[in-house]
C-alpha cells in the first residue's frame, strides 16, 4: 500500500517524486545522496500516485518544499500551479516544482539535462538532419532543447499517434522557425541521412523492443536512447553494432535532477558522487 505525503513523520524539509509507477525510480538515491552529502537536513520520497489532487492537497499541509513530477502527471499536474516558467509555457510540460512564498512555481528540468548531456555533440549536429521519436512530454522537451541550443537543419518526427506529433509541431512553430520540422512515416525512415537519433519514446523499455531497423544505424551516427533502465535497449544495441556512437538516458536523469535540486537549494548537486553511489547500486 502507498504511503500518502501527511503520513511522512519527518521534521526535515520534504521534497518528493509524484507519479505511476515510481518504485524502480533512481531519483529518490540521486537526492537523498546529495543531501546527506551536503548536510542538509531534508529528505526525498517517491509518491505512487492514484490521486493527483488529493496528494497535492497533502503536500500543502506538510508545507512541501519541492517535488518532481513523472509519468503520467507532467501536464496533468499544470493547473494546480501558481506559475509557470518561460520554458513549461512553451514545452506543456512540468517535471519539477519549488515551493517559493507560498505559491508553486512549475520548471522542466527534462530540457536542460537533454541539452548539456549532447555539448559535447554541439558542431557534429550543427547544420545536420535529426531524427526524434516521439511526442509525448520529453519529446517536447527534448524538441526545446534541440530548437534553443543547438543549430540543426532539419527535425523529422516520427509519433505512433500522428496527431499528437502534428500538434507538437503546430504549438512549435513560433521557436526557431528557421528549423524544418516534418512528420515522418516509420516505412519513410530509412532513406534518410540522419547524424543524430533520439528515441524519446517509450518503446525499449521490454528488452527487446525498437521503432527502428538495425539496419538503419550507421557509422558515426549519434544515436541517443532517454530510456537508461535497461541501461542497453535494443535501440542502443542495434546502433552500437553499426558503429554509431550509443548514449542512454542515465547522464540525462543524473543532469535533469542537478538542475532540479539548484532550483530547490540554491546549490549545486555533487554530482560525481551521486555517479558513483548510483554505480555501487548496478
Ligand atoms: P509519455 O509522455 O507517456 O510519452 C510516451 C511516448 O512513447 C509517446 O510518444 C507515445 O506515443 C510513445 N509510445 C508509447 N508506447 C508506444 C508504442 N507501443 N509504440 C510506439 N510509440 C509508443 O512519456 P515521456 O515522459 O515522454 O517518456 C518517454 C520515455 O522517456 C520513457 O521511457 C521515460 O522513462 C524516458 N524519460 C527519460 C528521462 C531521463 O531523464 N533519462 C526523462 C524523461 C523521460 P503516442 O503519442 O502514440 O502514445
Amino acid at each position: 500500500m502507498s504511503i500518502r505525503p501527511t503520513e511522512i513523520n519527518s521534521s526535515k524539509k520534504l521534497y518528493a517524486l509524484l507519479g505511476s509507477p515510481v518504485q524502480h525510480s533512481l531519483s529518490p538515491l540521486i537526492h537523498n545522496t546529495s543531501f546527506e552529502i551536503l548536510g542538509l537536513d531534508s529528505v526525498y520520497h517517491a509518491f505512487d500516485v492514484h490521486d493527483l489532487g488529493q496528494v497535492l492537497r497533502d503536500l500543502k499541509v506538510r508545507c512541501i518544499q519541492g517535488f518532481n513530477v513523472t509519468v503520467p502527471y507532467k501536464e496533468s499536474v499544470m493547473p494546480y500551479l501558481d506559475e509557470l516558467s518561460n520554458e513549461v509555457k512553451i514545452i506543456g510540460a512540468v517535471n519539477t516544482v519549488v515551493e517559493k512564498n507560498g505559491k508553486w512555481i512549475g520548471h522542466n528540468t527534462d530540457a536542460k539535462g537533454f541539452s548539456r548531456t549532447l555539448r559535447p555533440y554541439k558542431n557534429a549536429v550543427a547544420n545536420q538532419n535529426i531524427l526524434l521519436l516521439g511526442a509525448g512530454g520529453s519529446a517536447r522537451a527534448v524538441l526545446y532543447a534541440l530548437l534553443i541550443d543547438y543549430e540543426p537543419k532539419k527535425i523529422f518526427i516520427f509519433n505512433r499517434t500522428k496527431e499528437r506529433a502534428l500538434n507538437m509541431i503546430e504549438e512549435f512553430k513560433t521557436l526557431r522557425p528557421e528549423v524544418e520540422r516534418l512528420f515522418i512515416s516509420l516505412s519513410s525512415i530509412a532513406g534518410l541521412d540522419i547524424t543524430l537519433a533520439v528515441n524519446a519514446s517509450s518503446v525499449g523499455m521490454k528488452p527487446d523492443e525498437c521503432l527502428l531497423g538495425a539496419d538503419f544505424f550507421k557509422q558515426g551516427m549519434i544515436a541517443y536512447d532517454l530510456i537508461y533502465n535497461p541501461a542497453s535497449t535494443l535501440f542502443l544495441r542495434h546502433a552500437r553494432a553499426s558503429g554509431a556512437i550509443g548514449i542512454n538516458g542515465l547522464e540525462m536523469l543524473i543532469e535533469q535532477a542537478a538542475a532540479a535540486f539548484e532550483i530547490w537549494t540554491g546549490q549545486a548537486m555533487p554530482a560525481n558522487e551521486v555517479r558513483k553511489k548510483l554505480g555501487q547500486k548496478s
